[in-house]
């Protein structure tokens, strides 16, 4: 155990697991953008770096902290969280059977399609809305079970633990992607899942200012491969990112708790607003996630939230384009308030209601974004 495993987590974002540089004394390290490293006069690799492509000093300072807050036994960073992803279906081979959500990331999902119309994976696609559903979508065959918490846009919550005791049951792994409950919330490793995948580019860094993927690893033998497979595939993320990275970590537990308080704020204001039909948030008591997200996501419950309006979906189309502090953009995660009306964003095959509007609610003051709801939806129509 080092110093730094016996204090709280957010100590050790806060200082970036204190990684004072050796050089300097700075308090914040360096970038190390360089690509390839010199050998010393032995012609041995002077440290264990040789080429970038492998990852490099600012890539590993990255990930360090990124597998100190998974609890991981390794963190891999990736240069979007689609690299991410792609990386980890590579060591899947024809006839490899994976369960997946009907209702997913679109990007995952579209790789998925890919790979099951081109390279021989079975595809067994459960409802997650079902608690039941991830549990009983695995047979005696299958690899790889993946599942998203809270799962766009709805904010459906699956039961981590239960997931993986169902996956272990029958031999597979468990792929949870964590993207929208960061590890100051959430650590699926501590609750069976095998590989906790992020998209970097959403909450951990926070400030919407580059794209990055994190896949941790409870089995180092497992990480070594993605290692490997990462060289070949050339998806490493840069030292630059790496190292903007590691600055928008230090703030993660403030952004996420201020997020957090934010999204409830709206989400009772405009819980029986006579032009919002529903809220979609899991930390509303009555949605069907509320208990299980309360059992095992700390510090609040994140800043994303859907609302349905009343009416039709051009309503909706209404609000995205006539809010003026939320900002008409997709992704998530920011320190800034985004509005995206899904459906559109999405297109013609989109099974998202077109009275959806989905918010990711940022760190800004909670009433003026209460308020420009209500001038949008007031405009609206
Ligand atoms: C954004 C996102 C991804 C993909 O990450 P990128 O960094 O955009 O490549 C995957 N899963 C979820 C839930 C996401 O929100």
């Amino acid at each position: 155990m080092t110093a730094n495993d016996r204090l709280a987590p957010a100590t050790r974002a806060a200082q970036a697991l204190r990684m004072i540089d050796a050089r300097t004394g700075a308090v914040v390290p360096g970038v190390e953008p360089a690509s390839t490293f010199a050998r010393d006069e032995a012609y041995a690799p002077r440290q264990r770096y040789i080429y970038a492509r492998d990852g490099g000093p600012t890539v590993e300072h990255a990930e360090a902290v990124l597998a100190s807050l998974d609890g991981a036994a390794d963190s891999l960073l990736f240069a979007s969280g689609m690299a991410a992803l792609v990386t980890l279906t590579e060591t899947l081979a024809a006839g490899d059977r994976v369960a997946a959500p009907r209702i997913m990331y679109h990007g995952g999902q579209s790789w998925l399609y890919r790979l099951a119309e081109r390279r021989g994976i079975h595809l067994d696609l459960y409802d997650q809305a079902d608690p039941l559903g991830a549990a009983r979508a695995v047979r005696g065959d299958t690899g790889w079970l993946w599942v998203e918490t809270p799962a766009n846009p709805s904010w459906d919550v699956v039961d981590i633990a239960a997931a993986a005791q169902a996956a272990h049951a029958a031999g597979a792994r468990l792929l949870a992607d964590c993207t929208a409950a960061p590890p100051c919330a959430l650590r699926a490793l501590d609750l069976g899942a095998d590989v906790a995948f992020h998209s970097a580019t959403k909450y951990l860094n926070g400030h919407s200012d580059l794209t990055a993927g994190v896949l941790s690893l409870r089995d180092a033998e497992f990480a070594a491969e993605l290692r490997g497979l990462r060289a070949l595939m050339g998806n490493v993320l840069s030292a630059w990112d790496a190292w903007l990275l590691i600055r928008g970590l230090r703030t993660l537990f403030i952004r996420w708790e201020r997020s957090s308080q934010n999204a409830l704020a709206i989400a009772r204001h405009f819980r029986g607003h006579p032009k919002i039909a529903q809220v979609l948030y899991p930390g509303l008591p009555g949605h069907p996630g509320h208990a299980v997200a309360a059992a095992q996501m700390q510090g609040g419950f994140g800043g994303m939230l859907s609302l349905m309006v009343t009416g039709d979906g051009a309503i909706a189309h209404d609000v995205a384009r006539l809010a003026n502090v939320f900002l008409p953009a997709t992704s998530l995660g920011g320190v800034e308030s985004l509005i995206e009306h899904r459906k559109a964003v999405e297109g013609p095959h989109s099974v998202v209601p077109p009275q959806l509007l989905r918010l990711s609610v940022g760190i800004e003051d909670a009433a003026d974004l209460i308020a420009d709801l209500e001038q949008a939806l007031e405009r609206a129509g």
